[in-house]
């Protein structure tokens, strides 16, 4: 019989689970920090759970985040993970520690159906939505690796290594509303990861009708790509604009506000040479989102083109860019030049491809697999097995 999969549960599935084994929902509550927020994966450790309730578990249940594959960090201190998600899917996930903090950047699907023109994922085209237990997986993987590495193993004490979580890997997270938003809602829950909604951002190439179902069910900071200053020109970089046009999509960030845990938007604007990086595209940006009717309050965070193969495009020089960003913040628009972050491992934004599996290294990564079984109990995650 297949064990579940713990993760795949938010809070009240889990309850609900519990109780089909016959236990109170406190137990639940119990276990779920265990997972969540100790990262134990081994039911033997988690030591105020009854015997009985452990022995259930263990011949029913798993905590099943997905494989590693490669695990690369970047001169810079950037970490980067590609994560097996069957049938040869892979995506990647980004941990960027700074000073007072650690970003964990992640995956929401394998490929992207968007296809925006900048953009590596988007080219590979659309695989599969990823489950919760894929993408909550990659957080639980992120921290238990990194705690790993400082040399502390699973359980109460381990510092939390992440701070903050974007959801800016792979996928438009929007088109996987249902488990985007329960592993959402798992981050949030003081029994899991407990993060404030300020810390946790999604970032959308603007699908308006889910802006405003995330608002209803779980409004977390906001990221929205916008790229363009025009519909004209937003029609041919992200292509989702010709179903919802800038009009649209600039009311549907002013409704998300009154809901939202921060008081503006963070618009994403990807700096690219030559063709949305003119002075002129700054100041119709300036009156896209001051001077109409309703204005948008807002950041912008303008993000250096970062190339990949074939893409016919290339990165605004950084002259151009600071030029962009005086016109914006000159009338009165905070705005931010991203640093690009681990480009020498590939992790930067727009480069995460989930590049076909290497399967030569497959005895590797069993090998690896099997040793965190022998140490953290065999119902830990699973061995990866890719047809040769
Ligand atoms: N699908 C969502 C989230 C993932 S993309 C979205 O589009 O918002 C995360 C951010 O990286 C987006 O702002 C996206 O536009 C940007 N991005 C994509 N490709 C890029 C590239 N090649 N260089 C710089 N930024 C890129
Ligand atoms: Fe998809 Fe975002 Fe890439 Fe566009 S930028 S193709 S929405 S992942």
């Amino acid at each position: 019989m297949a064990l579940t999969n713990l993760l795949d549960f938010d809070p009240a599935q889990l309850a609900a689970y519990c109780a089909e084994l016959g236990e109170k929902p406190f137990r639940a509550k119990q276990l779920q920090r265990w997972i969540h927020q100790f990262g134990v994966a081994d039911f033997d450790q988690m030591s105020d759970l009854a015997k009985s309730f452990r022995e259930k578990l263990k011949q029913n249940a798993a905590i099943t985040a997905p494989a590693i594959i490669s695990d690369h960090t970047s001169a810079d201190g950037t970490r980067k993970w590609l994560f097996d998600v069957g049938q040869g899917n892979a995506v990647e996930t980004v941990f960027i520690p700074e000073e007072n903090r650690g970003t964990l950047c992640i995956s929401t699907q394998a490929g992207c159906a968007v296809n925006c023109r900048f953009c590596s994922t988007g080219k590979q085209g659309f695989s599969r939505n990823l489950s919760v237990g894929e993408i909550i997986g990659q957080l639980w993987m992120a921290e238990f690796e990194l705690r790993r590495t400082k040399g502390v193993e699973p359980g109460p004490k381990g510092e939390r290594q992440i701070t903050n979580v974007v959801m800016m890997g792979m996928g438009e997270p929007l088109l996987n509303f249902e488990p985007t938003v329960t592993a959402l809602k798992l981050m949030l829950d003081d029994n899991a990861y407990g993060l404030s909604r300020r810390r946790v951002t999604l970032s959308t190439s603007g699908v308006v009708p889910m802006i405003d179902k995330l608002a209803q069910e779980c409004p977390v900071a906001l990221a929205v790509s916008l790229h363009a200053s025009n519909d004209n020109l937003r029609d041919g970089l992200v292509p989702l604009n010709r179903k919802y046009p800038l009009a649209d999509l600039m009311a549907a960030c002013r409704r998300y506000l009154d809901f939202a845990p921060r008081d503006f938007i963070t618009f994403e604007y990807c700096m690219l040479d030559g063709v949305n990086d003119g002075d002129e595209n700054a100041r119709e940006l300036v009156r896209l989102v001051k001077d109409n009717p309703h204005p948008v309050p807002c950041k912008f965070n303008l993000i250096p083109f970062n190339p990949f193969p074939e893409s016919g495009l290339v990165r605004s020089n950084n002259k151009r860019i600071k030029a962009f960003a005086q016109i914006l913040m000159d009338a009165g628009i905070v705005t931010t030049i991203r640093k690009t972050r681990g480009d020498d491992i590939d992790a930067a934004c727009g480069q995460l491809a989930g590049e076909v599996q290497d399967r030569t290294r497959v005895q590797e990564r069993m090998q690896k697999m099997a040793e965190y079984q022998n140490k953290y109990g065999k119902n830990f995650g699973r061995i990866v097995q890719v047809p040769t």
